[in-house]
């Protein structure tokens, strides 16, 4: 197995990676990498690379060449829900794909979350991204309100789904597979009490399709998971051995 590594671009400089203090003794000392040793150093925006171990550094072996991201962008407005339930959002979201996570305060959330965890969810998404072998580490955004998030997304080149329950609603998969997304893609999902009324016909009237993950009711932590689920397995080209 080859470790992965996400590195800030600025640590690279022609074929050499800068290490910091924490990333040598990750490499070294948790993952037992010795001189020479290679892993694969990525950039978090689309680059990655062969290295090894080098001293305090790392020398770039050679450009890698992967393809493990969805062929559009996936922002995932989630109501913050309660206790540390985010967290397990942002490391099964990123494994499936997810862009940009968007976490909002809704009339229903509990949670007002402070600057630690902001920076814990930021790690917990740098550390799947390295698990599942993404060449992008994807953003986690400041929590904003909702009805601010409503505006933030208003772009007609975005297609936008808000998941309701206990109303007539079409499937998430029907809508993807009448209209496939092109380029972006925002699903909002919201907290344990639901979303009100009013909130669900501002998405509305803001351009959000409703759309219903099934007849059951998720909570509010698997509800993200199945609806990026579905985004990823309806967009995504069937994997062939070649
Ligand atoms: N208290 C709400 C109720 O009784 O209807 C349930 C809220 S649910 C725990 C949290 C969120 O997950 C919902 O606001 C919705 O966005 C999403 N969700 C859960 N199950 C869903 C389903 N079957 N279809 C669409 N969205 C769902």
């Amino acid at each position: 197995m080859v470790y992965r590594l996400v590195i800030d671009p600025a640590q690279q400089q022609n074929e050499q990676i800068h290490l910091t203090s924490q990333q040598q003794h990750y490499l070294s000392r948790v993952l037992r990498l010795r001189e020479g040793d290679r892993f694969v150093a990525m950039d978090g925006r689309g680059k990655s690379w062969i290295a090894r171990l080098v001293g305090m550094s790392a020398q770039i072996i050679e450009p890698l060449s992967e393809s493990t991201e969805l062929p559009i962008a996936v922002t995932l407005m989630t109501a913050l829900p309660k206790g540390n339930g985010f967290e397990e959002i942002v490391r099964c979201c990123t494994e499936l794909g997810t862009t940009a996570f968007m976490p909002t305060i809704s009339d229903r959330t509990l949670l007002n979350p402070s600057t630690n965890k902001l920076e814990r969810w930021r790690k917990i998404a740098t550390e799947a991204a390295e698990q599942s072998e993404r060449q992008i580490v994807p953003v986690v955004l400041d929590p904003i309100d909702f009805a601010k998030a409503l505006i933030e997304v208003d772009d007609l080149e975005t297609d936008r789904y808000i998941c309701v329950t206990r109303i007539e609603a079409n499937h998430l998969l029907t809508h993807l597979r009448e209209k496939p997304p092109k380029n972006n893609l925002v699903i909002a999902t919201g907290p344990e009490g639901g979303w009100t009324e009013a909130e669900v016909k501002g998405a509305i009237a803001a351009g959000f399709a409703p759309v219903s993950l099934g007849r059951r009711i998720l909570r509010a932590i698997t509800a993200p998971i199945v609806a990026v689920s579905v985004v990823a397995a309806s967009v995504e080209q069937p994997i062939t051995n070649q």
